[in-house]
């Protein structure tokens, strides 16, 4: 199948965004404020610990502070939630970000609305995603946001287009459908329950996977010349899109690895600059 899809380069845009913050970053050095992200993990899952450690090298790297916080498997709720709060009492902590899933004998809802608003870099709360949901929030989650990131780089404009977005998790597929509306895209939001998938993507001008199988988009369901974004992070490097089959259909598609992933993290260490520059001095 001959490929013509433009390659959207997760890896370029995270960059252009890591280098806008860099000036930023040293003005709030000038004031005496380092922004720091606390990353919060539970338990011992590798996948989780692989990503905390890749957030904490990446706010390294670029001269923000990282709190790194790890609690055993056999954590309660109260005692999360106590973690929490005193991360949101401690002025130098700017963002705090508890990192998804914890072991299951913890309410993950209470431990996610235990963050303050002013410190929610990965929009998790209801308060967040509400205000996401109007077009306010100053961190709406960091992967909605940073599919939007990409289609702003590349001047992918979503008003007027038909928008399927396939997954409804509250920290994916329902902000990003949200923000895809506020950008005045038609949108139609896909779960498990969903009936005729295939055709329903068929229609789409815009293709978001956030589904959690890996290479569950096919190359068969997408319109000739429909843009796909690609969020899915499956075991292997994979994503949640049959990429070589939708290459000689898609006009514009996101790569697993190299997609979407370097940008979440990008957007992840810009909200944090930015809870420092609108909190720092309080
Ligand atoms: P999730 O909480 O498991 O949600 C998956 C969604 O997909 C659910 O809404 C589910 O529907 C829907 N779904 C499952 N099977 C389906 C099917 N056969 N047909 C249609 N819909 C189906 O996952 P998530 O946290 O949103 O993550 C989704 C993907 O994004 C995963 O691959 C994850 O690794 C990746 N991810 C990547 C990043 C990044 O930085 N790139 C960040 C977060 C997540 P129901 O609601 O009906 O169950």
């Amino acid at each position: 199948m001959p490929n013509n899809a433009l390659l959207l380069d997760g890896t370029k845009v995270a960059e252009s965004i890591k280098e806008t913050l860099k000036e930023r970053i040293q003005a709030l050095g000038e004031k005496g404020i380092v922004p720091c992200l606390a990353t919060v993990l539970v338990g011992s899952d590798p996948s989780s610990a692989t990503y905390v450690r890749m957030k904490g090298n990446a706010c390294r790297r670029l001269g923000i502070g990282s709190r790194r916080v790890v609690l055993p498997e056999n954590t309660t709720t109260e005692e999360l939630v106590e973690t929490i709060r005193e991360l949101n009492e401690d002025p130098a902590v700017h963002g705090i970000l508890l990192q998804h899933p914890v072991p299951a004998s913890i309410d993950e809802r209470e431990a996610f609305e235990a963050i303050s608003i002013e410190k929610d870099v990965d929009g998790v709360t209801t308060l967040g995603y509400a205000r996401t949901a109007f077009g306010l929030a100053d961190f709406p989650s960091c992967t909605p946001a940073a599919i939007l990131a990409i289609m702003k780089h590349y001047r992918i404009e979503a008003e007027g287009k038909h928008a399927v977005v396939i997954g409804r998790s509250p920290i994916l597929g329902k902000p990003v459908s949200a923000m895809l509306l506020n950008e005045n895209a038609t949108v139609t939001t896909c779960h498990s329950r969903t009936r005729g998938l295939p055709d329903l993507v068929r229609l789409a001008d815009i293709v978001v996977a956030a589904v959690g199988r890996p290479r569950f988009v096919q190359g068969d369901w997408l319109k000739p010349g429909a843009v796909v974004l690609d969020a899915g992070y499956n075991p292997g490097n994979v994503g949640d899109v049959d990429y070589e089959a939708c290459l000689g259909k898609a006009s514009a598609i996101t790569p697993v690895p190299a997609g979407v992933g370097p940008v979440t993290i990008a957007t992840l260490l810009k909200h944090t600059v930015e809870a420092a520059e609108k909190y720092g001095n309080r």
